[in-house]
């Protein structure tokens, strides 16, 4: 495929842009080849500056789950829009779309839109932190919940540890200190504090047994648990059997929230998400992605004993200018009414199961060890021949291989996520053709992958 002017607009957006882009993982930094810049899309198809036209399962990273430009949220958006772009001030649509999502997940009662689905997270967080007096969070390894800082963290090294007496999570002296060195978060970027990373307690997903040492650990100190409920940032990693509900059990004996990132599962492997799938309930529930219709909205909601702290009910401050959007409302509704048809999750489920069976037959063909991972339309292929059940397992699978077949089927029109980290998503648009043609690469991209 010719790229030459992707690769000119990459190199005029570096001028301005650090590393050219607005979110880093645009910049293909996971994979071996210069990021493709974008002139449009529609339905399951997306298209480069220089004309050549990829079969999407990037979906804007889980949005477009209708498929790109989709009839009846464009018409929701022109309509919006020509009322004007943004009011500050209430709309009717916005309790509108708020029922909608309370009729959809049993869980919350009351919400709070919003723009992105890290304000969800942090505003999650802080509701946590009022409502329960607590400061400590614990989140899973391999698990993202957006960029802010609490949350930017990995398992603490115990290096940091040394020094600070007034580390904040527990009676801290050295001896103590040096018993927690493994689970206490450590900034995994610069420009986080390492005060405000040791709030954060990181464990192993798929470990019941860990959260529960790490609860006894810190017990009486941590506000929330944090996951997500089918990690989908490590690539597709489903719960293990019982997990979820073993999450419940453990926040409940130690009066600690259950905070279930739904930004990526809401809407997506079920209308209720997770929680719907999974017969498992949070405290609070943090929606984006799906439920923006591809526009910036995101939603913090929950019990509303826990809702109604929000300002101006309550004193936990929280604050958007853009925040219920009319035009993003518009387009969220619009998306929410088509998937609450029903069809939709059957119709995903087919096509998906459909992709599965297919790339699982043609990397077996060329010989190639795979496990793929999928919950209705999100899935994962790995270079590997173990099961995949937690970030150690995905960090151990062959990612050269990956970055040999994400590059192969790009040449083969197929736009997979620049990342061996991240889920394919499908969307409703794919057909049974574009499926083939997918399979149809992924034989030869394989082969290639094999060295054959
Ligand atoms: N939570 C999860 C599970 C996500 O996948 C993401 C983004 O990918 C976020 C939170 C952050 O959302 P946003 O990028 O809208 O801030």
């Amino acid at each position: 495929m010719e790229n030459r002017k992707s690769t000119a607009a990459f190199s005029e957006a570096c001028r301005y842009m650090p590393g050219g882009v607005n979110s880093p993982v645009r910049a293909f930094g996971g994979v071996d080849v210069k990021p493709l810049f974008i002139a449009g899309a529609k339905d399951s198809k997306i298209f480069d500056v220089d004309g050549n036209e990829y079969i999407d399962y990037v979906g804007s990273w889980g949005p477009m789950i209708l498929g790109h430009a989709h009839p009846a949220v464009l018409a929701a958006i022109h309509r919006a829009a020509d009322k004007g772009a943004s009011f500050g001030a209430p709309t009717p649509a916005e309790t509108e779309l708020a029922a909608r999502i309370v009729g959809a997940f049993r869980s919350i009662e009351k919400l709070r839109l919003l723009c992105s689905g890290t304000e969800a997270v942090m505003t999650a967080i802080r509701l946590a932190r009022a409502y329960t007096g607590r400061d400590g969070i614990i989140k899973m390894a391999g698990c993202y919940h957006g960029h802010s800082d609490s949350l930017l963290v990995k398992a603490g090294s115990g290096v940091a540890e040394s020094e600070d007496a007034a580390a904040p999570i527990g009676p801290i002296n050295r001896a103590a200190a040096a018993s927690h060195d493994a689970s206490r978060g450590i900034p995994s970027s610069p420009g986080v504090p390492d005060a405000l990373a040791r709030l954060t307690v990181v464990v192993p997903y798929n470990d019941a047994g860990a959260l529960q040492e790490a609860l006894e650990k810190h017990s009486g100190q941590i506000a929330a648990v944090l996951a997500e409920p089918v990690a989908a940032n490590m690539g597709v990693v489903p719960p293990d059997p019982g997990y979820l509900q073993s999450l419940r059990r453990l926040c409940d004996e130690h009066g600690t929230l259950l905070i279930l990132d739904e930004v990526i599962t809401g809407f997506r492997v079920a209308f209720g998400g997770a929680q719907e799938r999974y017969g498992v309930t949070a405290d609070l529930t943090c929606l984006g992605k799906i439920v923006g219709g591809g526009l910036p909205l995101a939603v913090c909601g929950g019990r509303a004993e826990i809702m109604d702290l929000l300002a101006p009910l309550g004193r936990v401050y929280q604050a958007g200018t853009l925040s219920g959007n009319p035009i993003a409302t518009a387009a969220a509704i619009a998306t929410l009414d088509i998937l609450a048809e029903g069809r939709a999750y059957r119709e995903l489920e087919s096509s998906a199961a459909n992709l599965e069976a297919d790339l699982a037959q043609a990397a077996a063909d060329a010989g190639v060890p795979i496990t793929i991972n999928r919950v209705g339309s999100i899935m994962s292929c790995f270079f590997t021949d173990r099961s995949v059940r937690n970030f150690e397992d995905v960090r151990a699978t062959d990612i050269a291989a990956f970055k040999k077949f994400f590059a192969e089927m790009l040449q083969r029109g197929i736009y997979l996520a620049p990342s061996a980290y991240e889920a394919m998503f499908l969307s409703l648009a794919h057909t049974k053709q574009d499926i083939e043609r997918t399979v149809e690469a992924a034989h030869e991209s394989f082969r290639v992958v094999a060295g054959r």
